[in-house]
């Protein structure tokens, strides 16, 4: 057997499990979840080795993994006295090095009072691999986690930096830009970075490029495009921030975005409305299919039930729109730290050659 740990939003565990169980039915490879309601984590027995269980799930097809970690050591019952030799004997029973070294803890109140113990802890723990040369300065080595559940129960886990949050804790930790008019603005600056390649970041966010915002007020996603030199077409009924107006590169549309269609095709389109998930992603289907739009990032607003549900069904929308458009094309989903009862999803048509 093998064990992974899948760090979500507090109260989205079962959303988590399930998709552990999706993934592992598909595969045919049983197993179980451990699923506290409100833990903030799933833990995923897979009846399979380490190795194959890597290849039944990752980090990007889990829509509500925060981040996705592999157990390599489990300890309880760790001394009050002394931590630092059973947690250091522990990971060296894991072979290889590691690029970086990270004491997590699940999202919950509880579980972050065990914060300032973990201050005081880890430069203890670095200092150790430091000098038993088990970090390395390269960007590809594994990660190393130390997932505590308590201050006697921690979990030594790796995970792969190409198939794993880049955050600690799976928590985009962005800073409020000053003349974003709201917050909401997180939202689309953590999906550029979560649901993007680099490569996509520097050929989609350039200057002078064409974006749409459908419900744009009072201009939170906009502001990330107009911060970047791009021109927005912001249609909202409502009023938008001065801030963002007095960038010149705003035009305001009032009108139903659900409607309006722009007179030649732009790079952009993003939709925060909102809307029933099936409405929205028959829109942003729509405009994909039909090269209004190149990409396309956009919030599906979930039920409190049936979440897994309404993403599927949304799934299946742009799927029957997109495989009648003739072209090639993308859809990812995830829970961004700045979710709540939302997933923010991105469909692109992709050019050949
Ligand atoms: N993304 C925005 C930001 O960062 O500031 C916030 C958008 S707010 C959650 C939703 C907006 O959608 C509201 O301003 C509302 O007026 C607009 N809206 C809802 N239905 C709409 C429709 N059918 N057409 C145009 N705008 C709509």
């Amino acid at each position: 057997t093998s064990r992974a740990i899948a760090y979500c939003r507090p109260g989205f565990e079962k959303d988590l499990a399930a998709e552990f169980a999706a993934r592992c039915a598909k595969s045919g490879v049983a197993g179980h979840s451990l699923a506290t309601p409100d833990s903030g984590f799933v833990l995923h027995e897979f009846d399979a080795p380490l190795e194959e269980a890597q290849r039944v799930v990752s980090y990007d097809h889990l829509i509500f993994a925060r981040q996705l970690v592999w157990v390599r050591e489990s300890l309880e019952d760790l001394p009050e006295k002394d931590r630092l030799t059973p947690i250091l004997a522990a990971i060296n029973r894991v072979h290889g090095r590691f690029g970086r070294v990270w004491a997590e803890t699940a999202d919950t109140n509880e579980a972050k009072t065990l914060s300032s113990f973990l201050k005081r802890f880890m430069p203890h723990l670095e200092r150790a691999l430091h000098e038993g040369r088990r970090l390395v300065d390269r960007n590809d080595a594994p990660n190393l986690h130390l997932f505590f559940i308590d201050s006697s129960h921690v979990f030594i886990c790796t995970s792969d930096p190409a198939n794993a949050s880049p955050w600690p804790m799976g928590i985009a930790r962005l800073r409020m830009p000053r003349e974003a008019p709201s917050r909401s603005t997180l939202k689309l600056a953590e999906a550029f970075f979560g649901l993007l390649s680099e490569d996509e970041r520097n050929s989609s966010l350039r200057a002078g490029l064409r974006a749409v915002d459908l419900g744009a007020a009072p201009g939170g996603w906009t502001w990330q495009f107009v911060s970047r030199g791009l021109l927005v077409t912001a249609v909202d009924n409502g009023p938008m921030s001065e801030s963002v107006r007095a960038t010149g590169l705003v035009e305001h549309v009032r009108a139903d975005g659900f409607v309006w269609k722009p007179s030649k095709p732009v790079e952009w389109m993003v939709c925060d409305m909102v809307e029933q998930p099936s409405r929205v992603a028959q829109l942003v289907a729509e405009w994909v299919a039909s090269g209004r739009c190149r990409r396309s990032m956009f919030n599906l607003k979930l039920p409190m039930k049936k979440r897994h549900d309404a993403i599927e069904q949304a799934r299946n929308l742009i799927y029957k729109r997109m495989s009648v458009s003739g072209r090639d094309w993308t859809l990812r989903f995830k829970h961004l730290y700045h979710d709540r009862e939302e997933v923010t999803g991105y469909l692109a048509s992709i050019k050949h050659g």
